[in-house]
C-alpha cells in the first residue's frame, strides 16, 4: 500500500495526526501494532491540567488547548465527557505551600479560577477525604475527558476522511536508501509513504534503532486501579505534590491521584516504578499500594470493589517536552513523542505538525519541540 503520509502508533498523537493529516487533504494509512489505544493512551487519569505547565509559553499552549477541547467534541462527532471539576493538589509542607502561591497567583493573573486552600476549605470541598498529613491544597481550574473517547474520537473522525487503519500492524523494519526511507516492514506486508511519522510513545527509542539511528525516549512504568462504581463522592481531580517529581524521578514510587468519572467508578493512579525495559504488566507491589493509599486518605472508601487494574510507560523525553519534527538524518522521517500534559495539547500540536508536513515549512510554534536539540552533528547528545 502507497500513502502520502504512513503514521506508525494508533495512540491519541497518531490518531490525530491522521486526523488533521486527513483533514488537510493527505492520503493516510495508520500501522498499529495491537489495537488503537493499547498504548500509554489507554492510560491516562483524562485530565487537562492546567497548573502543571512548565512556563508561560507552555501555559499559552494549553490554554489554547483547553479551549480547543470545549468544542473538540462536536468536530469529531463524539461525546468526550468533556467537565470541569478542576483540582485539588493536597500540599504537605510551607515550602512546597510557597510554590503553589506563585502557581496560584500566576493563573489569577491570567483570569484563571484558582486559589489556596486551609484545610477547613479543603475539608468542605471533599468531605470524604481524610487531609490528615497536609496543611492545606492548591485549587485550580481544569478539564476532564474519557481519554479511550479522545482516542476513538480522533480514528472515527479519520476513518470518515479517508485513513486507512492497519491494526495488528507491528513495523519490523526499514529498507532505506541513503537519508530516504522507502519501505516499512510490518507484520503485515510491506507500506509506502512518501512521509514516514512516527509517533511511537514510548517505542520511540525501539523504533529509531530500526531504522538506524537513536533516540533518548525515557519512561517510567505506572499503574493504577479502577473501581465498582459509586454515587458521586469526590468533586474534584485530587493529587499531592511531587507527582511529576515521583514519576519522573524516583526508582519506586506511590502517588495518589484519583477522581471519579461520570459513570461513577474512582481512578486512582500512580503507582511508578523506574523500568530499563517497556513491560506493560501490573507487579506485585502496584496495587496494594494503590490501595493501601485510598484507604488511609479516604478511610470511608476502604470498602471499595477494585474491579480492574492496569499498567502502561508514562513517557518522556529528556527535558520533558515534546519532540515533534523531522529527524536528523533523514529526509522523510519525522517524529511526534514525548507530549508533557499530553490531552490539552495533542490538538494544537498535532494540528499544527500536520501543516508543517504538508507545506514542508518550519512552524514557529513547534520549533522549541524540534528533535534536533537532542543531536549534535555527530549524533545524539
Ligand atoms: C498512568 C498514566 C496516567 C496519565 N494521565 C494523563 C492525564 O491525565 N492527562 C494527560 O494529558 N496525559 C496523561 N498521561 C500521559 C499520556 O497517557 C501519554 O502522554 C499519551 O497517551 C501518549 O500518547 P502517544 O500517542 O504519544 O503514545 P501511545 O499511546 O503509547 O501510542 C503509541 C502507539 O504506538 C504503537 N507501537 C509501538 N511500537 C510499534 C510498532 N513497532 N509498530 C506499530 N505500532 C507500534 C503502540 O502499540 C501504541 O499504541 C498518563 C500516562 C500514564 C501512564
Amino acid at each position: 500500500m502507497t500513502a502520502d503520509v504512513l503514521i506508525i502508533g494508533g495512540g491519541f498523537a497518531g490518531t490525530a495526526l491522521a486526523y488533521y493529516l486527513a483533514r488537510d487533504g493527505a492520503s493516510v494509512a495508520l500501522l498499529e501494532a495491537g489495537s488503537l489505544g493499547g498504548g500509554s493512551s489507554a492510560a491516562p487519569a483524562g485530565r487537562a491540567q492546567i497548573i502543571d505547565s512548565e512556563n508561560e509559553k507552555y501555559l499559552d499552549l494549553v490554554l489554547t488547548g483547553i479551549k480547543r477541547l470545549e468544542n473538540l467534541g462536536e468536530e469529531l462527532g463524539i461525546d468526550l465527557e468533556w467537565t470541569t471539576p478542576g483540582h485539588l493538589t493536597l500540599i504537605s509542607n510551607e515550602n512546597q505551600w510557597r510554590n503553589f502561591e506563585i502557581l496560584v497567583e500566576r493563573l489569577q493573573r491570567r483570569c484563571i479560577p484558582a486559589e489556596m486552600m486551609d484545610l477547613a476549605t479543603v475539608r468542605k470541598a471533599e468531605p470524604f477525604l481524610n487531609p490528615e498529613g497536609f496543611i492545606g491544597a492548591a485549587f485550580s481550574h481544569e478539564g476532564h475527558l474519557n481519554p479511550f473517547k479522545f482516542n476513538a474520537g480522533f480514528a472515527r473522525a479519520a476513518s470518515r476522511m479517508g485513513v486507512k487503519i492497519i491494526h495488528g500492524a507491528r513495523v519490523t523494519g526499514f529498507e532505506k536508501t541513503g537519508k530516504h526511507i522507502n519501505t516499512v516492514i510490518t507484520t503485515k506486508g510491506h507500506f509506502i509513504g512518501r512521509v514516514v511519522l512516527m509517533a511511537v510513545g514510548a517505542w520511540s527509542g525501539e523504533l529509531a534503532a530500526l531504522a538506524g539511528t537513536t533516540f533518548p525516549m525515557k519512561f517510567t512504568h505506572a499503574e493504577a486501579v479502577v473501581s465498582e462504581s459509586l454515587p458521586p463522592v469526590l468533586h474534584h481531580h485530587i493529587g499531592m505534590t511531587g507527582f511529576y517529581e515521583a514519576v519522573h524521578g524516583s526508582d519506586r514510587s506511590v502517588t495518589l491521584g484519583i477522581a471519579q468519572h461520570i459513570n461513577g467508578t474512582l481512578v486512582a493512579s500512580n503507582a511508578v516504578q523506574k523500568m530499563e525495559k517497556l513491560d506493560l504488566s501490573s507487579t506485585d507491589w502496584g496495587m496494594p499500594a494503590l490501595c493501601q493509599a485510598i484507604r488511609t486518605y479516604f478511610p470511608r472508601l476502604g470498602g471499595v470493589r477494585i474491579t480492574r487494574t492496569w499498567a502502561a510507560a508514562s513517557p518522556f523525553t529528556p527535558d520533558y517536552l515534546p519532540a515533534i519534527g523531522w529527524l536528523p538524518g533523514f529526509d522523510n522521517l519525522f517524529i511526534a513523542t514525548g507530549f508533557h500534559l499530553a490531552i490539552p495539547t495533542i490538538p494544537i500540536l498535532a494540528e499544527q505538525a500536520a501543516q508543517s508536513i504538508l507545506e514542508f515549512e518550519e512552524s514557529q510554534l513547534l520549533s522549541p519541540y524540534n528533535p534536533k536539540r537532542f543531536y549534535t552533528e555527530e549524533g545524539m547528545q
